[in-house]
């Protein structure tokens, strides 16, 4: 065993949530580190027992009856235990529902509809995610609105300057990720969000890559808007439902577009107009998702057991053994950091970059070290930490190394 295996199992034994990775599906042989959790979180073993009991006794047995007795508070409920276990915001706010290409859509309409005529800008980076550049590109065109693109490094991230330089009396939203996809920097939310408040506008927060990674505080913060992915570092499964937090003080005012029945004051009066139901029941549009609904409600339980400063606690250290690693072994064969070093910024992935790497990634794959690929030569290595073991990391670290040396 290498030096750096050794370290990673030591580090293994001491890890106060090493009964944690235990609580997963073991993966079949083809997988020695999985390195994608925040991309696709994995299930836990006792996940299996609960789909069961759902299908058997839930639905099975409740039938339609499910749906008066428990299923139409479903989006609000685990909504809210979501934000109570992971959001920092108070019950009432939150809503699982559709995914988050759609909650952006929805969302930054309704923060649109609450602008007044002459602000007709929306504030946005160009190495925000794709989809969100997409959508939020698409809804300018709609409401004939323009965008003005805030220029980032892309080895970091949005920053409180680049947005106080950006931001006025012609801004009508802003919208970024909580955390760059790509680098894993955090942009510090509260600051911003003082900052287009103070220009008056009301900020929209992706948070596909910081919820259930790192601790989040909508409310202090005063978040006016935010959605984020049920499927990442929240281990709801391959295409979980999102979800969407809509502030109190907005909820009466602020119109979403898709006004679907389940989001009506009196959905089963079938009446002829629509009239939205008061609060965050409004954000909803059809039938929602119960039955996916199911892996990503035992999951948020699973954050609720741990409580999100352990698991930041957990995600620091391996995010901080993951780089110590890096410099010794990968920095000498011409690789680069690519996320920050300060705890303050470093969200739950980092992200190496050298040449070649689309290469690398393929051989790592084939080895059963499975990290993912973002253009145009990141290697992102996702330590999702309730989950990923640093002998793990150490394993990825070792197979790069050898790849390349
Ligand atoms: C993963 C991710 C998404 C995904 O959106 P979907 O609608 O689930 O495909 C959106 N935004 C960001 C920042 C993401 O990381």
């Amino acid at each position: 065993m290498t030096v750096a295996l050794e370290r990673g199992a030591e580090l293994d034994r001491s890890d106060p949530l090493r009964d944690h990775a235990d609580r997963f599906v073991p993966t079949d042989g083809s997988v020695r580190a999985y390195l994608d959790g925040n991309s696709l979180g994995r299930p836990a073993v006792d996940l299996a027992q609960v789909m069961a009991d759902f299908i058997n006794h839930s639905w099975g047995s409740r039938l339609i009856r499910g749906w008066d007795e428990e299923w139409m508070d479903w989006p609000l409920a685990v909504g809210d235990a979501l934000a109570a276990a992971a959001l920092g915001a108070a019950a009432g706010q939150t809503i699982i529902a559709d995914s988050t290409s759609v909650l952006i859509y929805k969302l930054a309409r309704a923060a649109l509809s609450l602008r007044s005529p002459e602000r007709d800008e929306i504030v946005v980076d160009v190495d925000n995610f794709p989809t969100d550049r997409y959508l939020i590109s698409g809804i300018a065109d709609e409401l004939g609105l323009r965008l003005r693109w805030i220029r980032t490094d892309a080895d970091l991230g949005i920053t409180p300057d680049l947005v106080a330089r950006t931001v006025g009396e012609r801004t009508a939203l802003f919208l970024a990720s909580h955390i760059s996809y790509r680098s894993g920097y955090i942009a510090d939310a509260a600051e911003i969000t003082r900052i287009v408040h103070a220009a008056g506008a009301p900020v929209l927060w992706d948070l596909c890559h910081s919820v259930g990674a790192i601790p989040i505080a909508l409310d202090n913060w005063q978040v006016d808007f935010a959605v984020g992915c049920g499927y990442k570092f929240l281990n709801g499964g391959p295409g979980a439902p999102a979800f969407g937090y809509v502030g109190a003080r907005h909820q009466d005012q602020a119109r979403q577009p898709l006004q679907g029945w389940m989001g009506h004051a009196r959905p089963f009066e079938m009446g002829p107009g629509y009239q939205p139901h008061p609060g965050i029941r409004s954000f909803l549009t059809g039938t929602p998702p119960i039955l996916a609904m199911v892996p990503l409600r035992h999951a948020i339980g699973m954050i609720t057991e741990v409580g999100l400063d352990a698991i930041r606690a957990k995600s620091l250290a391996l995010t901080d053994f993951a780089i110590e690693l890096i410099d010794e072994r990968l920095v000498p064969l011409g690789v680069r950091l690519a996320s920050p070093r300060d705890h303050e910024h470093r969200g739950g992935h980092v992200t190496i970059v050298g040449d070649g790497f689309a290469e690398v990634k393929d051989e790592l794959w084939k080895r059963g070290v499975l990290p993912d690929f973002r253009r145009p030569d990141g290697i992102r290595l996702g330590l999702s930490p309730l989950s990923t073991r640093f002998a793990e990391v150490a394993l990825a670290v070792e197979e790069i190394a050898d790849i390349l040396g």
